[in-house]
């Protein structure tokens, strides 16, 4: 199978409960016409990666630019709540194994796509993305000296 070209990555939260898992939410996706899950990666509550959607297969997570993306869902309502702090860490560890495999990837909210009418992923995890790219930098200088 050819690989996938990855520029960028899409962070999501799930709006709903923190309690809501990956299999609830593929349940959701199929039930709502989609082959599987749409995203290729959820962060549960405890911060656990579950894996959706095979990485070389394109995603259903913003309508319009799937084709060279990487999806993450982390789980809860981040318009109400924070994301917990073992859920940024985990996200932050994941960002850099995917840097490790694809190269530096542009992260982005599933709101800076130009096309997208959504609060997705919430204003408090949306407001936590610029450290997150931050701390990815400093991760990545640290290996490099
Ligand atoms: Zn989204």
């Amino acid at each position: 199978m050819d690989k996938r070209k990855i520029i960028k990555v899409y962070i999501h939260h799930s709006a709903l409960s923190p309690d809501v898992g990956l299999e609830a939410i593929r349940e959701l996706h199929i039930q709502r016409g989609f082959d599987d899950i749409g995203y290729h990666f959820v962060i549960e509550k405890n911060g656990e990666i579950r894996k959706g959607r095979d990485i070389n297969t394109q995603g259903a997570h913003v309508k319009g630019d799937n084709a060279e993306s990487i999806g993450i869902c982390v789980c809860g309502n981040f318009e109400e709540t924070c994301p917990n702090k073992i859920q940024i860490k985990t996200l932050i560890t994941l960002l850099n194994k995917l840097f490790r495999k694809f190269g530096e990837l542009q992260i982005l909210g599933h709101k800076d796509f130009s096309l997208a009418d959504t609060l997705c992923p919430g204003k408090y995890l949306y407001e936590s993305l610029p450290d997150i790219r931050k701390k990815l930098r400093i991760q990545k200088q640290t290996k490099d000296d």
